[in-house]
């Protein structure tokens, strides 16, 4: 199977290229954010439990995200793999993917890291906002402390992938396919 974590700050450009990856390679998408906006949208008592803290901007606690990963592995048992986007976001949450696969007897094979300035950053979100839709995208305030959260919570879980050789940074800026090309080859390789 080809499992890879596609990392990034918010805005970094993981969305976009997930969906490129996917068509390209045949796996399947996992976003936490879009599993969590799809609960928002169904009026779920999780999704408005989690709508509270992702409009002010902060992580959703683990067991949540886990809970969906692990549902949505087990709803695909014949998948070529998968791209978890926007997952794992903790030292914790990387630790429960790694048993959940291995429960699976496999395992990630690399973390595509892309890599963007925060200033690059905090205009593509602006930027996005405009015609996302997403409240969470058209306030500097609620930006600014996602941007906090990975910086604190999430930044970490690359080193917990470095530890395993399985770390590889891409250049976040340049055009959509520039990006796309530079991660086929890191995958290819
Ligand atoms: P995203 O679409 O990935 O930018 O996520 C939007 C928001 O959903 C984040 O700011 C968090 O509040 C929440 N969220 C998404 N994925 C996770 C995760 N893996 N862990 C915790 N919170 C998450």
């Amino acid at each position: 199977m080809l499992n890879i974590v596609l990392f990034g700050p918010p805005g970094a450009g993981k969305g976009t290229q997930s969906e490129k990856l996917i068509q390209h390679y045949g796996l399947i998408h996992l976003s936490t954010g879009d599993l969590l906006r799809n609960e928002i949208a169904g009026q779920t008592k999780l999704g408005l439990e989690a709508k509270k803290l992702m409009d002010q901007g902060v992580l959703v606690p683990d067991e949540v995200v886990i809970g969906m990963i692990e549902s949505k592995l087990d709803a695909n048992p014949t998948a070529k793999g998968f791209i978890f986007d926007g997952f794992p976001r903790t030292t914790a949450q990387a630790a429960a993917l790694d048993n959940l696969l291995l429960q699976k007897n496999t395992t990630i094979k690399m973390m595509l890291a892309l890599e963007v300035t925060e200033v690059e950053l905090s205009k593509r979100l602006l930027l996005r906002g405009k015609d996302s839709g997403r409240p969470d995208d058209q306030n500097p305030e609620v930006i600014k402390k996602r941007i906090n959260e990975y910086n604190n919570k999430t930044a970490p879980v690359a080193d917990y992938y470095r530890k395993q050789n399985k770390y590889y940074g891409i250049n976040g800026i340049g055009s959509i396919d520039e990006i796309f090309n530079l991660l086929c080859k890191a995958i290819d390789k």
